[in-house]
């Protein structure tokens, strides 16, 4: 399983497409992408291989953000519809998400009694919590902020909002998750191996951490809301 994203000035498609096959040593059973224009999120995802994925990518759609997804089921069995990315119902907000929700069972009783739900999957329930505090909150980051906070498990996860398509928002806990850097551009990895076809810098991020990623800013915070440093290193691989 695994997860890239591209903010840049690039059509985003291949860049996914590449950086998950890159990552197709690590398994799964789907793949998904979702990427964001001027036009709103489009959504791709299928049951089986890249190539799959491949075949249903609507070449016609230009975008130059975007999140990609290999799942290793967990929680629902391999669908299409249980594939990433998850959207909330509203369909503002789309996330790709690697890893466990352990108590995402009690989060559903406890804040989503009324949602109806697509997939068997633990990550929806990420989803909708955002979108439900993104109606309470000052900011889609503090939403997300305070979704992460309830969370307990292990996650890696990107998010787009359909409402500002100029950021990638991130988080990790025990699941390993990159940024890496460009010139005009940022990415999102799992392993850097995956977008080492852009870029040999990247930045370690720690558990409980959320990133905020656009085209020529990151800024990492803890769930506190401080703001932290981090230093790049360089990826001494061969792409
Ligand atoms: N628990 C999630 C699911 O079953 C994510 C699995 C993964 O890490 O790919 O959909």
């Amino acid at each position: 399983c695994g997860i890239v994203g591209y903010i840049g000035t690039n059509d985003t498609k291949e860049i996914l497409l590449k950086g998950l096959e890159k990552l197709e040593y690590r398994g799964y059973d789907s793949a998904g992408i979702a990427v964001i224009n001027e036009n709103g999120v489009h959504v791709f995802k299928e049951k089986g291989r890249i190539a799959d994925l491949r075949d249903i990518v609507d070449e016609s759609v230009h975008a130059e953000v975007g999140i990609g997804h290999t799942r290793w089921a967990t929680h629902g069995k391999p669908s299409k519809v249980n594939a990433h990315p998850h959207q909330s119902t509203s369909e503002r907000f789309t996330l790709v998400h690697n890893g466990v929700i352990e108590n995402y069972e009690q989060l559903k009783e406890a804040y989503l009694a009324d949602v109806s739900f697509v997939s068997d999957t633990d990550t929806e329930v990420i989803v909708q919590l955002v979108e439900k505090f993104a109606a309470e909150e000052a900011s889609v980051q503090e939403a997300f902020r305070k979704t992460l906070k309830l969370l307990e498990g292990s996650y890696a996860l990107a998010l787009l909002d359909s409402e500002n398509a100029d950021v990638i928002y991130v988080a990790k806990n025990k699941s390993p998750l990159l940024v890496g850097l460009g010139d005009t551009f940022n990415v999102v990895a799992s392993d850097a191996m995956a977008m080492l076809q852009v870029t040999k810098q990247f930045l370690e991020l720690m558990d409980q951490e959320m990133v905020i990623v656009t085209r020529n800013e990151v800024v990492i915070s803890n769930l506190a809301g401080e703001v932290m440093e981090r230093t790049p290193f360089t990826a001494e691989l061969d792409a």
